[in-house]
């Protein structure tokens, strides 16, 4: 992604950007150091291009046609999904589910696994909506999934925490 530095006169300490064209415009005062600077493009562009990964991976697949092929599977198409999309933030959980609103994201990263790994992510994300928890009922349901275990395995592998609670949001 391409940058264009407009520095201002008027501005004392505030940095902000847009980004429009496949361009970054940054807007920062006269008297930034170079060093703040640096820094200051840096997480603008990660936030810009983490923006325009999330929006891309969503655009080449429907994650809502994926949870209704698996709703009707394995919820007896009963589970009531709000918004299942992928999430460009997500580096070390493999998806989250806001149980309450009924929200599921999924990490990019998932999507360059093999399906049956992301399915079962959606699946263990799905189950959350009606046990958010990681209970031996949750594990109940999710072991519906038959490649349940060796998802589990295979992202271990790739260094996420199966275990943790912090897919559940609160
Ligand atoms: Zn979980």
């Amino acid at each position: 992604m391409e940058t264009k530095v407009i520095r201002s006169h008027r501005r004392r300490r505030t940095v902000s950007a847009r980004f429009a064209d496949g361009i970054i415009y940054i807007y920062a005062p006269v008297g930034i150091s170079d060093e703040k600077l640096t820094e200051v493009i840096k997480n603008f562009k990660r936030r810009f291009e983490r923006r325009k990964l999330k929006k891309e991976l969503n655009i080449k697949e429907n994650l809502n046609e994926v949870a209704q092929r698996l709703n009707k599977k394995y919820f007896g198409g009963k589970l009531k999904i709000e918004s299942i999309e992928y999430a460009a933030n997500q580096d070390k959980i493999f998806g989250s589910c806001n149980y309450r609103r009924g929200t599921i994201r999924i990490s990019h990263r998932l999507a360059e696994m093999p399906q049956w790994v992301r399915d079962y992510v959606i699946v263990h994300e799905m189950v959350h909506i009606i046990q958010p928890n990681h209970s031996k009922s949750f594990w109940d349901i999710v072991s519906q999934y038959k490649l349940a275990e060796r998802a589990r395995g295979y992202l271990i592998a790739k260094g996420f925490e199966p275990e943790a609670e912090s897919d559940i949001e609160i």
